[in-house]
């Protein structure tokens, strides 16, 4: 297993196995950048694609220490729920940032261009953010410390468009969230938090990460404290926030054959409310033309999509005792389609996918299985349902309500 490609449940679970007694120790060593990082979990990619939940690890983490002594943990835990939520209220932010993705490589001067292309190869000139670019095309990681140096670094020294940046990380990290990707860009641009901008300082990569400035220091007068200025947004838009969609929290089947969809926004059925399900048949799509023609993703990440996603499919096979098959249609909502009708179902059940490249199929899909007098029924998982309803605002209104959930004895230790 490539340490920063827990990708498997088998692998999730022996590498969150391994880290859950360093959770003592996590709020204090986790700003440091190490060599290997092995003082942070390095479980991005499991969460992202769920091979593990938040609420196994939130069970485990409480069973083995107790919230004050895990509540950084717990929080860094939340904080991806906490972005999902707001994106799931905020869809049009998805929307404008993949429009720009499309747009800017149109219009903008091919001088900043090739810029954004040398910066994102790793050849700025300053080395310690082209050691950051080059750990990032190698591995498919980065720290939490050098994302944000890095993207500040693109877009208040370079001052290039954020967008191409969280392009750049979009394509290539293995844990690549719409929602944790997209915002964390617009926070460091001081789009999520008007007037508050994220200014990469030399005197800090020295304090938490000697690691990057120990061979070569070329070019990090660039950073030097007082000398990178704030960059100030000039497009910040209003942005309504729509209701979050009620989907139900459960699933009663009915009678009629029944299909399971699985996709990468949630590949574990087999535990939470599509436990008990009794499919007939299961299928996830693999579509590598609109992975590498949409999105643009590296090779690393198209090969960690085919790793979760036929993990998935054995599991939920030897779950639900039942077929499994991935659809390699180019057009995933044909290909969904064709396999929905040629096995007769009437109904085909999914967790609901979230703001994102699964989302943006599903408008088509729900069309589509209409057409053929298909059920489509979407369920979200209760646990996501409620702390969604508390991304309403900032991340500390959302963490009181969580930090209430979760601090015992109100912290429930039922399944997920
Ligand atoms: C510019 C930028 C882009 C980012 N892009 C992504 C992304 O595409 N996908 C992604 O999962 N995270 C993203 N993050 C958040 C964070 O950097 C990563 O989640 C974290 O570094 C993953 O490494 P880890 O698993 O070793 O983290 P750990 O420190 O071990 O944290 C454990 C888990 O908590 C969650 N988490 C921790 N910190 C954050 C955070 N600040 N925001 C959201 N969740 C967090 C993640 O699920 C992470 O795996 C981004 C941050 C920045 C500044």
């Amino acid at each position: 297993m490539n340490p920063f490609e827990p990708l498997t449940r088998e692998d999730a679970l022996s590498s969150w196995r391994e880290f859950l007694p360093k959770v003592s120790s996590y709020a204090g060593s986790r700003n440091h950048v190490q060599s290997g990082h092995k003082n942070v979990s390095r479980l991005g990619p499991c969460i992202r694609f769920r091979t593990l939940l938040e609420d196994e690890i939130i069970q485990d983490t409480l069973n083995e220490h107790t919230f004050q002594v895990a509540e950084k943990w717990l929080q860094e835990i939340c904080w991806r729920r906490y972005w999902r939520g707001w994106m799931e209220m905020h869809p049009e932010v998805w929307r404008r940032w993949r429009k720009q993705v499309r747009f800017l490589p149109q219009t903008l001067p091919s001088a900043i261009l090739a810029r954004a292309e040398a910066v994102s190869a790793g050849r700025s000139g300053v080395a310690c953010m082209d050691a950051i670019a080059r750990e990032l095309i190698e591995t498919g990681y980065l720290h939490n410390h050098a994302r944000m140096w890095w993207a500040s670094f693109w877009i208040h020294v370079e001052q290039l468009p954020w967008e191409l940046g969280a392009d750049f990380f979009f394509r290539h990290l293995l844990d690549a969230d719409p929602a944790s990707n997209t915002l964390s860009w617009r926070w460091v641009a001081g789009l999520q938090t008007p007037g508050k901008t994220y200014l990469v300082r030399l005197s800090n990569i020295e304090k938490y990460a000697p690691v990057y400035l120990r061979e070569n220091e070329t070019g990090s007068e660039r950073l030097d404290d007082g000398m990178v200025s704030a960059r100030v947004p000039q497009d910040i838009e209003f942005l309504e926030r729509t209701p979050l969609v009620d989907y139900p929290t459960s699933f009663i089947q009915t009678t009629g054959r029944t299909g399971l969809w699985i996709h990468t926004d949630d590949l574990l059925p087999e535990i939470g409310p599509l436990a008990a399900l009794a499919p007939a048949t299961i299928a996830a799509s693999l579509s590598e033309r609109v992975y590498k023609t949409t999105y643009d993703l590296s090779p690393q990440r198209i090969a960690s999509l085919r790793t979760v996603t036929h993990d998935a499919l054995d599991r939920a096979s030897a779950h639900y005792a039942c077929p499994a098959v991935v659809v390699q249609a180019e057009d995933p909502v044909l290909g969904l389609g064709a396999w929905a009708r040629d096995e007769g179902l009437a109904e085909v059940v999914a967790f609901a996918p979230l703001i994102g490249p699964v989302h943006d199929i599903l408008a088509r899909l729900k069309l589509h299985l209409a057409k053929l007098e298909i059920r489509l029924t979407l369920i979200r998982r209760p646990s996501d349902a409620t702390a969604f309803s508390f991304a309403t605002a900032g991340f500390f209104p959302f963490w009181q309500k969580m930090s209430r959930l979760l601090n015992p004895p109100l912290y429930s230790k039922s399944a997920p």
